[in-house]
């Protein structure tokens, strides 16, 4: 059930202490960030390093155990991002004032909505945070794509939601 000390540090490590969803830094926090199970352990999935992603708690409480989420430009129901099987910068890159996650793709998109990655539905803080972050120039990670700086562009509509 619990997932072991040296595996948990292992998951930190391979992360370079990021969540693996929204790119935060845990170093910043004052909160560890938790073990996602990247199948839920209710889905069958288990404590192994292969199905383990370091998330920051926002993320890892709106995921809950889902594995699927709308996309919101056509409502299909579609995978969200996996971190162990696809590349953030496949799917997400940051605007130009890096602080906003922008998706490049459907799954990007519909992970950004489920998981309010730029707090949109949560009082922006994470978008305030991300703004002193910039100032104090330790965001966005060296590693990110940012749109307009060699990335592709950026798919269109990033900030339309379904019934907005
Ligand atoms: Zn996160």
């Amino acid at each position: 059930m619990a997932v072991g000390k040296g595996i948990r540090e292992a998951v930190r490590e391979r992360a370079s202490g990021l969540c693996e969803y929204c790119h935060a830094s845990e170093e910043w926090q004052f909160v560890r960030f938790t073990i996602d199970h990247v199948i839920p352990q209710s889905k069958g999935g288990g404590d192994d390093l292969e199905n383990l992603a370091l998330s920051c708690r926002n993320c890892n409480e709106r995921r809950g155990n889902r594995c699927e989420a709308a996309d919101p430009q056509t409502g299909s129901e579609i995978a969200i991002f996996n971190p162990r099987e696809d590349r953030w910068n496949d799917h997400f890159c940051w605007d130009e004032s890096g602080e906003l996650i922008l998706p490049r793709s459907d799954k990007g998109r519909a992970t950004i909505a489920l998981l309010d990655l730029n707090d949109e539905f949560h009082h922006a803080t994470c978008q305030k945070v991300r703004k002193r972050d910039v100032e104090d120039g330790y965001h966005p990670p060296a590693c990110d794509a940012i749109v307009g700086h060699g990335g592709a562009p950026a798919v269109d509509g990033s900030r339309e939601r379904a019934g907005e």
